[in-house]
């Protein structure tokens, strides 16, 4: 079978706007070759089997020329390959996806165009400007403000002013005063509302704000650089009132977020969606202990048992895998009682189709140990170091127990210099911590002797809060120990800063 080429657009930053088909044509790609700009998020949904290749490289200057990535795609292709040419924005708007479609019609490859969402339209959506308003403007003109080298600019500066619609120039930060001066000689009143947008629809978005005459000089002084959006247009004006993406209660923060790779998701997610320039750093892994014989055996006398008990979705996950290899299911713990340390431990018992009997009002396990109705033999199944405050509780109240370890927490100690330079320089205001592993992990990580001055530890519990401050870092505890309240103590904490 002949291989095939898709091209998508990625969009333009945000990865929350690249298209359902897009995302669909990327997870079934064997290749895919991409350009920078597109986002790391996105670039996350390439399958692990699939081979990458970045034809964007521009740190190292060593750009792959256009014809080098027409050929990659043809050969790819000839090769058999499900080939996806990832590329920001919309590939027919600015991105070259005609030429790179010629070569495969020439040679008989199969293709397909999944649009994107243009930045000429969508970091001027971000930045609270309509690109079209009925009562401003009846066109709108998207224009490369890049001139082919060596040339100079080839815009027809006369006719866009007396077409009197929406400007949006591409690639056109170096020559923006060469545009403005364009429009100005044209006869466009230096009033006229104008912006710039840098790299719209992401956490690093800046909107500079201003009228034709006064551009230049307000965005050399905000130092607006490469990618970025230029727009002129009395829509500009609509700016301020509408600028949403800055009103967003994490607008432009940076957060570090540490829980585990396979858990971070939906903490990130929320973050991110109010405005949050989320930094995933997973630094602690966990694994479940196989074959954990004590687990297994504990199973088989079940009936010893009055309650089992979970402290992390974790031990549900491993105790759930245990279940599975026993040949059994939900019907065989009928006669036990379920017991869950907070909402998310509970929730991965749902998932298993079971409900938890307990949850202790204050989710922690000193909480757990004192409440749980217990009169009977307790089964703890958790981390091989879970916290002493369960059993101590138990002991207290005299309930027997058996406390067996079923996965090991792994600090994944990458040694980031990069996250420690970070630190030290002060752009990590705020890193989450939904455990006290996690603080652990994180200090393993950029060293027990990194600056963390200017670092507010946002964490779930009094635990967790108690190893941060253990190693200096200051802390601010959630209201409960859940994920939305970890959530909600983020934006309290960026609306005090
Ligand atoms: N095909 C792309 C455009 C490629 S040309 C699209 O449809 O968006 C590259 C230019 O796009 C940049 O010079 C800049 O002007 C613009 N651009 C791309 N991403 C951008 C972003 N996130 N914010 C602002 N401008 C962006």
């Amino acid at each position: 079978m002949g291989g095939k080429v898709t091209l998508v657009g990625a969009g333009p930053g945000d990865p929350g706007l690249l298209t359902l088909k897009g995302r669909a044509a990327i997870e079934q790609a064997e290749v895919v070759v991409y350009d920078r700009l597109v986002s790391p998020a996105i670039l996350a949904m390439i399958p692990a089997g699939a081979r990458r290749i970045n034809v964007g490289k521009e740190s190292s200057h060593h750009l792959v020329p256009q014809e080098g990535i027409n050929r990659i795609l043809l050969e790819e292709a000839l090769a058999g390959h499900n080939v996806v040419r990832l590329k920001g924005g919309d590939p027919f708007v600015f991105g070259r996806g005609g030429e790179e479609l010629e070569l495969l019609t020439e040679h008989g490859v199969d293709f397909e165009e999944v649009p994107g969402i243009t930045s000429a339209i969508a970091a001027a959506a971000y930045a609270g400007i309509p690109v079209t308003h009925r009562d401003f403007c009846s066109s709108l003109h998207i224009i490369t403000g890049h001139a082919r080298a060596g040339k100079e600019l080839t815009i027809d500066f006369e006719a866009l002013v007396r077409a009197g619609g929406t400007l949006v120039f591409l690639m056109g930060v170096s020559a923006m005063p060469k545009i403005v001066a364009g429009l100005l000689s044209a006869g466009m009143d230096g009033d006229t509302p104008a912006a710039m947008v840098e790299n719209g629809t992401t956490p690093m978005q800046r909107r500079c704000v201003a009228t034709l005459a006064t551009l230049p000089d307000k965005a050399a002084a905000m130092g607006i650089h490469s990618p970025a959006v230029i727009l002129v247009g009395k829509v500009c004006s609509l700016s301020d009132g509408f600028c949403w993406v800055e009103k967003r209660p994490l607008h432009g923060r940076t957060i570090l977020v540490t829980r585990p790779k396979t858990r971070a998701g939906t903490l990130s997610d929320k973050l991110r969606a109010l405005g949050a320039d989320v930094w995933e750093y997973p630094c602690i892994e966990t694994t479940p202990i196989l074959p954990c014989p004590a687990m297994t055996a504990a199973l088989e006398r079940l009936g010893d048992y009055e309650w089992l008990v979970f402290t992390s979705p974790a031990g549900v996950e491993a105790f759930r895998d245990e279940l599975r290899r026993l040949g059994k299911d939900g019907r065989y713990l009928a006669g036990v009682k379920l017991a869950a340390i907070g909402t998310g431990t509970a929730r991965a018992l749902r998932e298993m189709g079971l409900a938890a009997d307990y949850v202790p009002e204050i989710y922690d396990a000193a909480h757990l140990g004192s409440g749980i109705p217990a009169e009977g033999k307790v089964l703890i199944l958790r981390a091989e170091i879970g916290s002493p405050a369960l059993t101590q509780a138990l002991d207290r109240r005299t309930i027997a127990y058996d406390d067996i370890p079923v996965y090991q927490t792994v600090y994944e100690n990458p040694r980031s210099e990069e996250l420690r330079a970070a630190l030290e320089e002060g752009k990590v205001p705020y890193a989450t911590f939904t455990s006290a592993s996690t603080v652990k992990g994180f200090v393993s990580s950029v060293g027990a002797d990194a600056d963390f001055s200017s670092l507010t530890g946002l964490c779930i519990g009094e635990q967790t809060a108690a190893e941060a401050r253990r190693h200096g870092i200051a802390v601010e505890v959630a209201r409960e120990a859940t994920i939305d309240a970890v959530v909600e103590l983020a934006c309290a904490a960026a609306s005090q800063a």
